[in-house]
């Protein structure tokens, strides 16, 4: 019997095989019956989501209103992805993380807070 992998998705079924090419089998990326069902990995959640951070309604630039979740992105002012401190996340549209990310503008800093 070959090591067929568990389905990742399940974690019950071997992976289902998509074909064998020259005694190479290639499998797919989940069992038979979640292909069936549909059944995907669920996306892993980003950092700032498992430190509580939840995007704003509107943008946080120039106020857009977003009517789908995937018009919006959370930008880190300070550039680490790895900051997640809630002073260091935006919510922005599309459109200004585009012009942030092009450099033609940049966030202006909040005042600095003093922490004693
Ligand atoms: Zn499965
Ligand atoms: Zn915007």
């Amino acid at each position: 019997m070959s090591e067929r992998p568990l389905c990742p998705v399940c974690n019950e079924k071997p992976v289902a095989v998509n074909y064998i090419k020259e005694d190479v089998t290639h499998y797919r990326a989940s069992c038979d019956s979640c292909i069936r069902k549909g059944k995907k990995l669920k996306p892993i959640p980003p950092l700032w989501f498992k430190r509580g951070y939840r995007k704003k309604p509107q943008c946080e630039r120039c106020g857009f209103k977003f009517k789908f979740p995937e018009q919006s992105t959370v930008y880190h002012v300070d550039g680490n992805l790895g900051n997640c401190d809630q002073n260091n996340l935006k919510t922005v549209c599309r459109n200004c993380s585009i012009e942030i990310d092009r450099g033609r503008i940049s966030w202006r800093p909040a005042k600095p807070v003093l922490t004693f």
